[in-house]
């Protein structure tokens, strides 16, 4: 075996979805791009704001502009902006010293999880969950422990308590979600914080939650409520890649509770393991989204494309729970195969992921991060794969 015996699972594990992308692509040669519906990827095609776009611009313009080294956990004064915005957005101070300007949401994963877990401990995530988590969980050496959320994707708190034991040091969560587009209330984060608090006490461990957030600002009429709220020993994770459309650019950051156990301590940690995986946030982005923080991309479009997408797949006898965020919609499979039928789908030229690459087999995701006329001129074609198999 020419790789390390331990990646050929990982490099098992992303065939799903690699596959639908390779077919997908030969499709594309063969009949024309605009001939492929293409809903597989969660790739932002809105352009980033107006702000963004004027702040790096006079960025460029700056003949003074750095480009050396820095901080390792990223310039000052972008870790105060970051801390202000969390100020107003979450109602929490944290202090620039406990956030890290990170190479995305990616990367404040693998910081933290890197920070907090040693060899076979346990991140529980709710399920179904976006499949990078498996990456990061085999970054860490952690295991992935599953809690199997409600029939309208909603957390299960019962299923959660039980998935937690001696071994768990995190509780994994995302909202808005990648694939449901559900979005934890209030309510749901403060039962979650309750049986949080006690686990840790019955196992005598801090239990972590991280809060993986990229898609906060894309949400339709819905509350986002804040973490902090909820459970004081919190991490938030996240980045810039949908909110203001710059997945290319990777730029996030972590920002951790100063009320969580050894919150000091964790930073340190997750700016080292920043050292060892990105040396540091790039720098450019850095300066560019300290000037545009608090901007979104016109989510008025995403809801459009939703209500376009829910409306043409009800019609044609789709079952579905509406999302309330993100850009993807996660409907089930008219037949309990989820991978023969995002097959079924290919031959009307549309790209899915079965539902299985998330862990919750009998359904497949859509990502609405296409343009209008894709999701009109597929409607026909997903009518046609319903009656091919009812
Ligand atoms: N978390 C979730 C739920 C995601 O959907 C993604 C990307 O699609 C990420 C994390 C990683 O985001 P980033 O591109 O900022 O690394």
């Amino acid at each position: 075996m020419p790789i390390a015996e331990k990646m050929v699972k990982m490099v098992e594990g992303s065939s799903l979805i690699r596959k639908m992308f390779e077919e997908g692509a030969k499709l594309k040669e063969q009949y024309g791009a605009d001939m492929v519906y293409d809903f597989s990827l969660g790739n932002p095609d809105l352009p980033p704001p107006q702000q963004f776009r004027s702040a790096l611009k006079a960025l460029v313009n700056d003949e003074g502009l750095s480009h050396g080294y820095m901080f390792n956990a990223g310039y000052p004064h972008v870790r105060e902006a970051v801390s202000g915005y969390i100020e107003t957005e979450y109602g929490i101070n944290i202090p620039a010293d406990l956030i890290i300007m990170t190479s995305g949401a990616t990367a404040s994963l693998n910081d933290s999880l890197k920070a907090l877990l040693n060899p076979g401990e346990e991140i529980v995530v709710p399920c179904p969950y976006f499949v990078g988590y498996n990456q990061y969980a085999f970054v860490a050496n952690a295991t992935i422990a599953t809690a199997e959320s409600n029939e309208d994707f909603r957390l299960n708190l019962s299923n959660i308590e039980k998935a937690i034991n001696e071994k768990t040091r995190v509780m994994l969560i995302n909202s808005p979600n990648n694939p449901t587009g559900v979005v934890y209330s209030a309510g749901e984060l403060k039962q979650l914080g309750d049986v949080l608090e006690r686990a840790s006490r019955k196992f005598g461990k801090r239990i972590y939650l991280i809060s993986d957030e990229p898609y906060r600002k894309i949400a339709y009429d819905v509350e986002t409520p804040s973490v902090f709220n909820a459970y004081q020993h919190s991490i938030l994770v996240t980045s810039f890649s949908k909110e203001l459309s710059l997945a290319g650019e990777r730029i996030g950051y972590l920002a951790i509770s100063p009320e969580a156990e050894d919150a000091a301590l964790i930073s340190k940690a997750a700016a080292v393991a920043n050292t060892m995986f990105y040396v540091n946030a790039p720098s450019l982005f850095q300066l560019a989204v300290a000037k545009s923080i608090g901007s979104k991309v016109d989510v008025d479009i995403y809801r459009r494309r939703r209500d376009m997408l829910c409306e043409g797949l009800s019609k044609a006898g789709y079952e579905f729970t509406t999302p309330d965020g993100a850009f993807y919609l996660f409907p089930k499979t008219p037949i309990e195969d989820d991978v023969l039928f995002c097959r079924i789908l290919l031959e009307e030229r549309i790209l899915g992921v079965p539902g299985s690459g998330f862990g919750r087999a009998g359904y497949f995701r859509l990502s609405y991060a296409v343009p209008d006329s894709t999701i009109r001129d597929s409607i026909e074609g997903f009518k046609r794969a319903i009656r091919k198999v009812k």
